[in-house]
């Protein structure tokens, strides 16, 4: 089997699986792609220009009309026609946005070209809800990381307040938070699931710093398996 240099690692909002992601792509010193900011940046611009979330009713010309760009800077990893979006995009209501926006088939087609391109030529970590599974299911490295909808909604409690939201309560967002992972996981194109080879890594009792160093050896050691130069 032919592996690509990719590190897949999926699972729902809140497991910790973005900064791990991201931690581990620095660790590495590997290229880190969010895949999820791609829906989001999408689903941000198209509520702006007020174009319906649907192929045949605008979204159509929408996509074939914008320049997106994925960057290698924390400070701008995503952009349309050189609007940095990196931060727009993290705000509550687009979370909701990018979950519909994303189970139109269309969409999640030019996604997943835009994502194989991007990790054509090197090594990086990339993590989404189905990279293991659909995106780059021949993936030398798949982890899937989850924690339970308790942990996971104050987790996401704690990031809204330190960015000076409070209109939210933690009820509200563990009714969000499961509203979301049942439709990333009963939708029809690419449902949110472990692929049958990826490890399941649960962060609900973990450190982060443990887990990326754990799962860092583990990626060493699948890269040195297979034959990739890490
Ligand atoms: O990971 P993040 O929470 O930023 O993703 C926002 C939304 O984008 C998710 O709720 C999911 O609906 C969608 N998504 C997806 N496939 C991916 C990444 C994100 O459907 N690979």
């Amino acid at each position: 089997m032919e592996y690509s240099k990719v590190i897949a690692i999926d699972g729902p909002s809140g497991s910790g699986k973005s900064t791990v992601a991201r931690e581990l792509a620095q660790v590495l010193d590997v290229l880190y792609i969010d895949t999820g900011a791609m829906f989001r940046a999408l689903a941000f611009e198209a509520d702006k220009r007020s174009v319906p979330f649907e192929w045949s009713g605008g979204l159509k010309e929408f996509i074939e009309s914008i320049d997106l760009k994925y960057g290698t800077s924390s400070e701008c990893l995503i952009s349309i026609n050189g609007d940095n979006l990196t931060q727009k995009i993290r705000e509550h209501h687009v979370s909701k946005l990018a979950s519909i926006i994303s189970q139109i088939p269309e969409i999640r087609e030019f996604l997943l070209d835009f994502q194989r391109n991007l990790a054509k030529s090197s090594v990086c970590v990339m993590e989404g809800r189905d990279i293991g599974t659909v995106v780059f299911p021949n993936a030398f490295c798949k982890f899937f990381v989850t924690a339970s909808v308790e942990v996971r909604s104050q987790r996401r409690l704690e990031q809204l307040r330190e960015s000076g939201d409070t209109s939210v309560s933690l009820e509200q967002i563990m009714k969000d938070v499961e509203k979301r992972d049942m439709s990333d996981m009963n939708r029809e194109v690419a449902p949110l699931k472990q692929a049958s080879d990826a490890e399941l890594v649960d962060t609900g009792n973990m450190n982060i710093n443990d887990v990326v160093s754990q799962l860092k050896e583990k990626a060493i050691l699948k890269a040195k398996s297979v034959g990739i130069e890490l």
